[in-house]
């Protein structure tokens, strides 16, 4: 754990969202927290930890005595914690108020005059960081509950905030920090006959080290999608059917609540989840080659419109991390969809065969048209035939794009979620691949002991112990204010 820094400020902020609401909470943390909560507000009774107490907010520009009701602006409900058991593990003070952001305001701008000073976001995690109540990980699990818009990512973080990522990363450092000492102490005794380890047993040990390592780090593949979510592009010629099973996919489970407008750049966007993680589905324009294809029409400012929509079509689809290609199945491909089909090679891509309601004659045993069945373009796609009138295959549609958003990779508790924790483990792996690597060539354990330490070191970073300070107030910058 890091060594707790010497905390000698109380901080203050309104930990509430900005603008009015039900309730409003002023926070403060820090050793003067309680003695300014008390001039703050009139208590009715003493602070005591754990406790919430009612109190009045009073109106501080007002010249009436302080006992006179004319001065009180509100009532709050004031809890105190005392240090070390509090969220920081300082003394802490949370006011709650009527939510309106005028009392909030008084509150803290009075915190800010008997001495306290504004918080920097995500400084109240920090302090419980330094004070070793929370390492990195579980720092970062309370930005992202915070931040969750399906309860899967809450789930995930919640996991996380309890320590699921550090649990399972505890075992690893201690066979690690073993590993160092037993070669640390055949160099400090080497010369008084201590055996030296055999370079077999350091072989054995640090390859035992990577299996559980190389688990940790594939589980990013998950952890990251459920974390941030992917982009998934509708694309096709028009009629196909697009913004059917656009509105088919969003219909169920719109369960993500988006403060962004439903369209961007004129394309039509709507969060969904699917699993549990949130993927953005974005409807473009029928991706056309031109004007050429626009049945002759010659109107110049409907042409212009018309290319501008392709243009951001094809934006869309370069930018989206997964592709819907949809396909009428009451027509056979034209030149355009072939070249989409061979743009989306090698793309996490699915093909809806669509209108299968429509479809006459015989089907292939996976249920599309013959002449969609026998289509080598699809051949390495996967393909699968809807209906966004009937349903049919929407259910499917929606397994087959959570296994493409998935990879495949299960949901395990303990994942990596993001970048800085993945490059952790990275470096880690590497550092002990290198170590292996001067261990077979019979290189000295000075230099082994090396890779090893820089193994260490890169673990330690994931749990934040030997994370640099800037790096640090880098990740906590990233929180809201008075968090
Ligand atoms: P888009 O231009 O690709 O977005 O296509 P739309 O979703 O606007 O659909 C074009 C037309 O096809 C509309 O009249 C839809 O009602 C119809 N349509 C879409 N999907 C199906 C389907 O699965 N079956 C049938 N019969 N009609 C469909």
């Amino acid at each position: 754990m890091p060594v707790p820094a010497a905390v000698t400020d109380t901080i203050a902020a309104i930990s509430t969202p900005p603008g009015r609401g039900g309730i409003g909470i002023v926070r403060l943390s820090g050793p003067q927290a309680a003695s300014i909560a008390v001039q703050l507000v009139r208590m009715r009774h003493p602070l005591e930890h754990a406790h919430a107490r009612l109190a009045d907010v009073l109106d501080a520009a007002c010249d009436a005595p302080a006992h006179d009701e004319t001065t009180r602006i509100d009532e709050a409900l004031v809890t105190f914690f005392a240090a070390p058991h509090s969220y920081t593990a300082e003394d802490l003070v949370e006011i709650a108020t009527h939510g309106s952001p005028v009392v909030l305001e008084l509150l803290l701008r009075g915190a800010l005059a008997l001495g306290a000073r504004l918080a920097e976001p995500g400084e109240f995690t920090q302090r419980a960081f330094l004070s070793g109540r929370l390492d990195l990980t579980q720092a970062e699990a309370v930005r992202d509950l915070i931040d969750a818009q399906t309860l899967t990512q809450a789930r995930q973080a919640a996991s996380q905030m309890g320590g699921a990522l550090s649990h399972r990363v505890a075992p690893i450092k201690q066979s690690l920090v073993e590993l160092v000492a037993l070669l640390e102490a055949g160099i400090d005794f080497a010369e008084d006959d201590i055996d030296v380890t055999p370079q077999q047993e350091i072989a054995r040990r640090i390859a035992e080290l990577t299996p559980p390592l190389a688990a940790l780090e594939a589980s990013f593949a998950r952890g990251r999608i459920v974390h941030d979510g992917l982009t998934l592009a509708i694309v096709g010629r028009p009629n196909a059917g697009k913004s059917s099973l656009f509105n088919r996919l969003v219909e169920r489970d719109r369960a993500i609540v988006t403060a962004t407008p439903g369209t961007t750049r004129d394309l039509v966007t709507e969060r969904i989840s699917i699993g549990g993680i949130p993927i953005e589905l974005v409807d473009t324009a029928g991706l056309r080659e031109g004007p050429s294809s626009l049945d002759g029409s010659h109107d110049g400012i409907l042409e212009e419109a018309e290319q501008l929509g392709i243009h951001r079509s094809r934006e869309a689809l370069a930018d989206a991390a997964l592709v819907l290609i949809v396909l009428d199945a009451t027509q056979p491909l034209n030149d355009e969809e072939h070249r989409l089909l061979a743009a989306v090679q090698g793309r996490p891509a699915i093909v809806a065969v669509n209108k299968s309601d429509l479809m006459e004659g015989p089907r292939s045993e996976s249920g599309l048209p013959f002449a969609y069945a026998q289509e080598p373009a699809l051949d390495a796609l996967t393909t699968l035939s809807t209906s966004a009138l009937s349903g049919e295959g929407i259910v499917a549609l929606r397994e087959k794009i959570l296994a493409l958003a998935t990879g495949g990779a299960a949901a395990e508790p303990g994942m990596l979620t993001n970048l800085r924790q993945h490059r952790a483990v990275t470096t880690t792996l590497a550092a002990l691949a290198d170590a292996a690597t001067a261990n077979a060539a019979a290189i000295p354990h000075e230099m082994i002991l090396l890779d090893l330490y820089r193994a260490l070191w890169a673990l330690d970073s994931l749990t934040g112990q030997t994370t640099p300070d800037d790096i640090l107030n880098l990740i906590f910058s990233t929180f809201c204010i008075g968090k």
